[in-house]
């Protein structure tokens, strides 16, 4: 159920009851009293017109014979000059008979007065008692004493039920209408109401669930109207602050997110190259290495591995100073690097040795590119860097996979250079 339904249906009930309540309280209310003072004008009238009758006459059946009381009633009655006429109804029906109310009314016995004297039998039964029969136990609680000279002489006991005159029939005919108008009014009322104050509700809530959909999506910045100052523009004012704080702290966090993914990576690239020189360090070496020989068994495709080494490192230290041999170093690794193929593989191995693995790469063509790195080494004018320096590299190539591992065939490469060394340096020595 919708909430605009909920709320006209809250307001619909709580409006009708409302109505009924008070109408219908008034509406009982008003019949009682109504009903209330006719019992006691007629009963006034009744009471004050035996009073009068017992007063002149003496006893009741002193006046056998000549006035009825009916007559003696009649003839106590305002002048028809003196009061309203009666109503159409009134004029057409016949009158009353003696003692007794109007008609019977919708089932119910009419209202009318028994007349008891005062030992409580009856004088008057209006058709409920015979005469001389004795009052009812339960009359007697209602009956009321006629005094005549301070002394009880009789009893009028009321019976039935009165019936209301046209014109108060009329009063609450039209008391019954206003409490429909009342009904129908406050139906009206809660509709309109309920629609009206739905409306700006549903507007706002629809904004809400929007946004926060929009935000599930991954758009955390959002803004919804902030209408009038109640309850609903304050959770709107909320919202709003909520998001623009998770959007700024998922922006931080981002960037913070950011910044520790580049340190990261740095670490991480940090922890392959070699301070000095730039290039990869041997335990990157050694891992790539491993790749590369399964990938070359796997698909029966050539791989050479050389290892170089300065020459007379130790004397270049010593005789020029440590700053001097680190700057051999950083160039001799920047005359490799930048000779180097992509897929080719370059680090520093240690101390003043290199290392290289050329995939796809047979050993004429590695030897070849390894005299060329060497030759330009040997080339490089070192006396910009110090007017007396040389700086040669002995190298050893190794390419037969028949090794069995990288490390196997780098220990091969080991070997060439040692033959290097001990052949003169400054040269190439290769197998495989
Ligand atoms: P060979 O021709 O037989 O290779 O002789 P060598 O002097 O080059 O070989 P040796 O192993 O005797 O000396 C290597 C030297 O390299 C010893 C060490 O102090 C130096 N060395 C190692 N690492 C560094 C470094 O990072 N910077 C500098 N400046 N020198 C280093
Ligand atoms: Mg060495
Ligand atoms: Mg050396």
């Amino acid at each position: 159920m919708s909430l605009r339904t909920k709320f006209m249906l809250a307001l619909l009930l709580t409006g009708l009851a409302a109505v009924a309540m008070v109408g219908g309280l008034a509406y009982a209310g008003m019949t009682k009293k109504v009903d209330g003072m006719r019992r006691e004008r007629a009963a006034e009238h009744f009471h004050e017109s035996v009073t009068a009758y017992l007063a002149q006459y003496g006893s009741w059946e002193a006046n056998h014979g000549k006035e009825g009381f009916d007559a003696f009633m009649q003839s106590r009655r305002p002048s028809a000059g003196d009061r309203p006429p009666p109503p159409a109804d009134d004029r057409e029906r016949p009158p009353p008979p003696p003692g007794e109310g109007r008609p019977e009314h919708r089932g119910e016995p009419p209202y009318h007065f028994i007349l008891a004297d005062q030992d409580y039998r009856v004088l008057l039964g209006a058709g409920v008692y015979k005469h001389g029969e004795l009052l009812s136990e339960a009359a007697r609680k209602d009956a009321r004493a006629v005094e005549v000279h301070g002394r009880v002489v009789a009893y009028v006991s009321p019976e039935g039920v009165i019936t209301p005159s046209r014109q108060e029939l009329q009063y609450l005919a039209a008391m019954r209408d206003a409490l429909w108008f009342g009904v129908s009014g406050a139906a009206v009322l809660a509709l309109v109401l309920g629609v009206l104050l739905s409306r700006g509700l549903g507007r706002t809530l629809g904004h809400l669930t929007g946004a926060v959909r929009a935000m599930h999506g991954g758009s955390l910045l959002q803004r919804v109207p902030v209408e009038g100052k109640d309850e609903v523009a304050e959770l709107a004012a909320a919202f709003n602050a909520m998001s623009e704080k998770l959007a700024r702290t998922h922006e931080e966090l981002s960037e913070s997110h950011q910044t520790i993914l580049a340190q990261a990576e740095q670490m991480r690239e940090l922890s392959v190259r070699d301070a000095l020189t730039k290039l990869h360090n041997r335990r990157h070496f050694d891992e790539q290495a491993c790749t590369l020989f399964s990938h070359a068994v796997r698909h029966k495709r050539p791989l050479s591995v050389v290892i170089g080494d300065i020459d007379f490192f130790k004397k270049i230290n010593d005789q020029f100073s440590h700053a001097t041999g680190d700057t051999v170093l950083r160039q001799v690794g920047e005359i490799l690097r930048s000779h180097m193929r992509l897929s080719d593989l370059v680090a520093r191995y240690g101390g003043e040795e290199f290392v290289i693995a050329f995939p796809e790469t047979e050993l004429p063509q590695a030897a070849a590119l390894c005299d060329k790195l060497r030759a330009m080494i040997e080339a490089f004018p070192w006396h910009q860097v110090h007017p007396e320096l040389k700086v040669t590299m002995s190298m050893g190539v190794y390419a037969d996979l028949a090794a069995g591992t990288a490390e196997a065939m780098l220990q091969k490469a080991d070997a060439l250079l040692y033959r290097a060394k001990e052949t003169g340096r400054n040269r190439v020595c290769f197998a495989g």
